[in-house]
Parts: C-alpha cells; sequence; structure tokens
C-alpha cells in the first residue's frame, strides 16, 4: 500500500484531518503528524516517516507557505523525488488555474524504475498504481478530466474548457512513454507520397522517425516515415493536411 506523508500547517489541522480520512477511504496509508507518540523526537521522527513514505504531500496554504516545518517536509520529500505539489491551497483560495498532470507511466530520465507511479514493484510485481484522479479530487478539485495524449483533437477540445473553467481545473493528460521498456508500438505509417503538399505541418512535432524526402512540392522537400522508428502513434496523421500519412494497408488502396 502506498504511504504518504501530510505536510501542513497547525492552522490547517482540520482541513489535514479531512484530507486524511479522504485519502484512507480511498485505500491509501497516509501520516500525519497527530500520530506522534509522546516521547519521541519531534525531528527525528518527521524525518523517519518521510523516509519511508512514497510521497509527500503538501498543503500549501497562507499558513503553510509560511512555516519553517512545512517548508522543511516539502524540501525533504523534494529532495527524495517524492513530492505531490497539492492543490488545496489554490482550491480553497479559488484560483483560477489550469493544471496540466502529464502521467506517462514512467520515471523521466533515470533509467525506468518503478515507483507507485507504474503499477509495478521494484521486483517487477503488480501493484496497484496511484489514482491521479482520485488523488486530485480529494484534493479538492471537482473539475478534472483523463485524456489521450495522442488524441489532438478531444486533448485540444478539453483544455479550451479546462481554460474556460472558473476554479481550479486539471487535465490529466494519460499515455506511456514511448521510450518505456514494455512501450507501446503499433505497425509503422507510410506517406503517400504523391499527394504530400509538402505543407511541414508533421515536421513540427519534432518526432525523429519523420525525415525529409528527395523529392519536393513547388520548392519544398516533402516528408517521408522511417519505419525502423515509427511507433505508429498517428500522431502526424493527426495534423497532416493532404490525408496522406496511413497505415501500410490504407497505402495500398
Ligand atoms: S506515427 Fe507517430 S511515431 Fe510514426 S512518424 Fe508519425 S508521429 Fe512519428
Ligand atoms: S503533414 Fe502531410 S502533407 Fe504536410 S508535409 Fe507532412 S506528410 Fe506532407
Amino acid at each position: 500500500m502506498a504511504r504518504i506523508f501530510l505536510s501542513y500547517a497547525s492552522e490547517d489541522r482540520d482541513r489535514a484531518r479531512e484530507l486524511a480520512a479522504d485519502l484512507e477511504t480511498l485505500g491509501w496509508a497516509v501520516w500525519w503528524d497527530h500520530k506522534l507518540q509522546a516521547g519521541k523526537t519531534f525531528a527525528g521522527v518527521i524525518e523517519s516517516e518521510i523516509k519511508k513514505s512514497d510521497c509527500v504531500l503538501v498543503l500549501w496554504s497562507k499558513a503553510s507557505i509560511t512555516s519553517r516545518w512545512v517548508r522543511d517536509e516539502a524540501n525533504e520529500g523534494l529532495e527524495r523525488g517524492v513530492l505531490v505539489p497539492a492543490l488545496i491551497d489554490a482550491v480553497y483560495n479559488g484560483a483560477d488555474i489550469t493544471v496540466l498532470l502529464l502521467d506517462n507511466h514512467t520515471t523521466a530520465m533515470t533509467g525506468g524504475q518503478d515507483h507507485a507511479g507504474t503499477g509495478r514493484t521494484l521486483r517487477g510485481e503488480p501493484a496497484p498504481r496511484v489514482d491521479f484522479e482520485a488523488l486530485v479530487r480529494a484534493a479538492g478539485v471537482t473539475w478534472v478530466r483523463k485524456v489521450d495524449s495522442y488524441d489532438l483533437a478531444v486533448v485540444h477540445q478539453t483544455l479550451r474548457e479546462a481554460i474556460a473553467h472558473r476554479g481550479v481545473s486539471v487535465v490529466i493528460s494519460d499515455r506511456p512513454c514511448v521510450i518505456d521498456p514494455v512501450r507501446i508500438k503499433g505497425p509503422a505509417l507510410q506517406v503517400v507520397e504523391p499527394q504530400c503538399n509538402a505543407c511541414q505541418s508533421c515536421m513540427n512535432l519534432g518526432c525523429p522517425a519523420l525525415t525529409w524526402s528527395e523529392a519536393t512540392f513547388e520548392g519544398r522537400h516533402k516528408v517521408k516515415i522511417d519505419a525502423s522508428l515509427c511507433i505508429g502513434c498517428s500522431l502526424c496523421a493527426q495534423v497532416c493536411t493532404a490525408d496522406c500519412i496511413r497505415a501500410p494497408e490504407a497505402t495500398l488502396q
């Protein structure tokens, strides 16, 4: 079971109690300092509990932002890479913001070790993955949408709705990382070269599988796809102005 260390200022104790109860209802083990036992060193117990936790959830508020204890706990979480910035203060104060949570199911830059967001333990065994939507809702956010990062039309529409929403809105962009060891790989797409108008719209994606072709249209290079690098995500096909990026079987029709 994932362990959450809840950091808060004493002025926010009632809200912390409510949040801890909500999180425990959702199945998480929550440690917050009301569990301190008499006779134990405050700082020592706090440090030990943070080290045992999978994430540090900080209730940022007008009170906690000036609390040395809360800042120290947040820094400890940040150094361990387990800090989850809380949305509590934004919700509480009616901030008008949109937060984009990029969930790629893996660990960036450090080699893909498993953690509470991957659904596997460090031994590779299945484990309950952190439910980010439930986590965000537990922080008080009521406007939450989850979208497939590769469905551009839905992403655009959802972002428009999120920005138009008054208050805190959260969009969870959900798609496994393309270089995850257990990557999702579909058949490579192809460019129907005679139809390509060299608009270069697809090249703006920055996908390494898209390269310039020797063929040109009105002086501009057309595009081709390196099948060895393409994972068939379809992003380029979604932005193609000539509808000329297709699956191999479709290019034969
Ligand atoms: S389908 Fe995806 S991976 Fe393949 S070329 Fe297009 S954008 Fe790149
Ligand atoms: S978006 Fe389509 S038409 Fe434009 S350059 Fe790419 S393949 Fe050609």
